[in-house]
């Protein structure tokens, strides 16, 4: 567990073991309460920045520019075919409606968004184990089970490109089947309804979960990167594992091909579609809102992530084609109209078996 009491908190504890006076006494505790809240504070503040800067996150300030530039184009092209004119002014009117971006459950997402990332910050990453112990665990328990490897000549160029493919297939596969059981496990679906109940979408609904699924995709993470450092440890000693895949600005690069090429407009209410054939392999933001949609048809299909593969295979794939509108939420309504709702709401509908 990571070590969170301050330095004036230590400092003070120090003084008053050596001096037991009352002033002193009343003041220790007070003092390192302080101190303990404005650590927390900022704690959860850098973390909120965190999602706008930090490289990995999709609200980085460069995915959200990348995004609202092609959902600018779309909407210009479609506006020009339906008009035969171009109108910056209605596209930006339509982008920036406030319906959408004031809508109830739009507010719901924003204050979604910002405990979950408090309670992320705070209360699950000091707490549990990284990455790095279970790279280790793995890479130890490689040799225990098969011995040392012996060095093998190997070119270090395809070294680096297939294990950036195959890390990238592992991450979005693990991904595809933690949504599929999600949707698939009854108890499961309860908290992952939280992300369906949203009426309106926006780039924050991404982050509109319930904790508890939070945790699952945090965990699922964790494992992933962990596991498949400590074989490429293991396999492969001669290549320094941050250095084993190939990345930009620290990102896995088909992730940030993924973030940059508009990965916001998964949750948002334009509808940029691939090219059919394109959508067999990779999944179009259109091909999400689907997912999102209310219509008992579309219910369980299209649980990918990245790639459009998994579905495919496991036959619940929809193509944009194939459906000409969609209205999003769950057929009962919404039953998360709040903040304490989202969170809390689907204990009681666990508990009394509300469909
Ligand atoms: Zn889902
Ligand atoms: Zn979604």
């Amino acid at each position: 567990m990571k070590e969170r009491q301050g330095k004036l908190c230590r400092f003070f504890f120090v003084i008053k073991s050596q001096k037991q006076g009352s002033v002193q006494q009343l003041a220790v505790p007070y003092i390192c309460i302080m101190n303990e809240v404005w650590e927390n504070v900022e704690l959860a503040w850098s973390s909120l920045i965190d999602r706008f800067v930090s490289p990995d996150s999709r609200l980085n300030w460069l995915y959200l520019i990348s995004s609202f530039v092609i959902a600018f184009l779309f909407l210009m092209v479609v506006s020009y075919r339906k008009n035969k004119k171009l109108n910056p002014f209605l596209v930006l009117q339509e982008f920036f409606d406030p319906k959408v971006w004031f809508h109830r459950s739009a507010l719901v997402d924003y204050q979604v968004f910002l405990v979950n990332t408090i309670i992320l910050a705070l209360l699950i990453i000091p707490f549990f184990i990284s990455s790095l112990m279970i790279m280790d665990s793995t890479k130890n328990q490689m040799i225990i089970w098969f011995g040392d490897r012996e060095i093998v000549e190997v070119s270090v160029v395809w070294v680096i490109i297939l294990y950036t493919i195959i890390l990238w297939l592992v991450s979005d596969f693990t991904r595809f089947l933690l949504h599929f059981l999600l949707h698939k496990v009854p108890f499961l679906w309860k908290l992952h309804e939280v992300h369906h109940s949203a009426e309106v979408l926006t780039p924050i609904t991404q982050y509109r979960m319930h904790p508890i699924e939070m945790l699952l995709f945090y965990f699922r993470g964790i494992f992933v990167i962990g596991i498949m450092s400590g074989l490429y440890l293991y396999y492969f000693p001669f290549v320094m594992v941050e250095e084993g895949y190939m990345m930009v600005f620290g990102v896995n690069i088909f992730r940030f091909l993924f973030l940059f090429v508009g990965s916001n407009l998964r949750h948002s209410q334009i509808p940029v579609k691939f090219p059919a054939f394109l959508e067999f392999i990779l999944i179009s933001p259109y091909q999400h809102q689907i997912h999102h949609s209310k219509d008992q048809k579309h219910f369980d299909k299209n649980f990918g992530s990245h790639l459009a593969i998994w579905d495919w295979m496991f036959r619940s794939l929809v193509r944009s084609k194939e459906v000409e509108k969609v209205e999003y939420g769950i057929p009962e309504g919404n039953p998360h109209k709040s903040l304490w709702k989202a969170y809390f709401a689907p204990f009681r509908r666990m508990v009394k078996n509300e469909k």
